[in-house]
């Protein structure tokens, strides 16, 4: 069965509240269009609670990262269950610039996506290549072995949604060739169909993120196994994240 599509906006650490009248206008041209496709918008944090509010039945929410332990003494940080608590349904895991910025290895990215379960959220497995190892040939390779490394055992198509995002596109306006993300992403239904069976394999959403825009959207969401896409800049603006929706 062809997975349900899932276009999903990172507001990374964007956005304060008089930019919820984005949210409002998302809100407003999304009334119906979750027929067929998932929307989603993760907000930071301190925007949850009011996004939750607003986005109710025309989008889903999620936090952009979560901490491995359920509660305790890690100040800044943020449990699943909090975010689960203002009705976040999904957390984004392992993002590039969690890996690059904050050290997180596949182990730590692991285990924040089995904290992510056990709050009952769906973890967004993010994996992709640096520009090195892209240009080296490295890049099956160092996927192989981030999806390997950062996926739990006990995956699902419910619980897990895994994000091909190649470094070297995120922000930068290039993008890679369309038969690339086509081979990218049937390496990783694969490789996850020898893991997980193919039943399993072939429910999961894979989505693609990197530079994702309204004028691309509807080229790269035809490909062959990409099931949604993981859009940063573009889901700033309504007018944006909306068309790349309506080209799904
Ligand atoms: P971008 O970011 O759409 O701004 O390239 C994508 C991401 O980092 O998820």
């Amino acid at each position: 069965m062809t997975p349900r599509p899932l276009i999903a906006g990172n507001w990374k650490m964007n956005g304060l509240l008089r930019h919820l009248t984005e949210l409002e206008a998302i809100s407003g041209a999304c009334a119906g269009m979750g027929e067929g496709k998932d929307l989603l918008i993760c907000p930071p944090a301190t925007l949850l609670s009011a996004s939750a509010g607003l986005l109710f039945g025309k989008a889903a929410i999620g936090g952009q990262d979560c901490h491995a332990e359920t509660s305790g003494a890690y100040t800044g940080d943020v449990a699943a269950e909090m975010l689960a608590d203002l009705g976040a349904t999904y957390v984004i895991v392992g993002h590039s610039e969690r890996r690059a910025g904050h050290g997180e290895s596949d182990a730590d990215v692991r285990a924040k996506a089995q904290a992510a379960w056990r709050a009952g959220l769906t973890a967004i497995i993010c994996l992709g290549e640096s520009a090195e190892d892209h240009e080296a040939g490295e890049k099956l390779r160092v996927l192989g072995a981030q999806l390997a490394a950062s996926v739990p055992d006990g995956m699902s198509a419910k619980n897990t949604v895994i994000a091909y995002e190649p470094i070297w596109a995120i922000g930068s306006g290039r993008t890679p060739t369309t038969e690339d993300i086509a081979n990218v992403h049937d390496f990783l239904r694969q490789n996850l169909a020898e893991r997980f069976g193919k039943e399993v394999a072939d429910g999961v959403r894979l989505l693609y993120g990197g530079s994702v825009k309204p004028d691309n959207a509807a080229e790269i969401l035809a490909i062959v196994n990409v099931d949604g896409a993981l859009i940063g800049g573009a889901s700033l603006k309504a007018a944006d994240f909306v068309a790349i929706c309506r080209a799904c």
